[in-house]
């Protein structure tokens, strides 16, 4: 178990969905897709999908499940609310979470 929580909070402020890490990523396209319909049905995302289902929040879930990432493009924690919160710059890894794993 990581230290950042998975919440409906923290889906909300991350950033990753405007990453440019992710931001030709089919697979993530695919699960964006699923989350925007289930908000279209006002469902709580945090308690009816698995975490893994959502491409964000690696900080608290940890790789992400997709492999079609472009890891040369710039990671965007680092302007993230959860990030500064957490003070996560004093953890470990200092973002690109989706590759590197949950922070610690
Ligand atoms: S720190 Fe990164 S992975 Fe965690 S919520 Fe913010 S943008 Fe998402
Ligand atoms: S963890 Fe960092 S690199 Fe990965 S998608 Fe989120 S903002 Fe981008």
């Amino acid at each position: 178990m990581g230290k950042i929580e998975f919440t409906a909070e923290n889906v909300m402020k991350c950033l990753c969905s405007t990453c440019p890490v992710q931001a030709t990523s089919d697979c993530v396209k695919g699960k964006m897709k699923k989350i925007q319909e289930m908000m279209a049905e006002d469902v709580d995302i945090a308690t009816m999908i698995e975490p893994t289902d959502v491409p964000g929040v690696y900080c608290a879930s940890g790789k992400a499940t997709c492999s079609d990432l472009y890891f040369h493009e710039e990671c965007k924690c680092v302007e993230c609310p959860v990030f500064k919160e957490n003070e996560l710059m004093k953890g470990e890894p200092m973002g690109y979470f989706c590759r590197d794993g949950a922070a610690k």
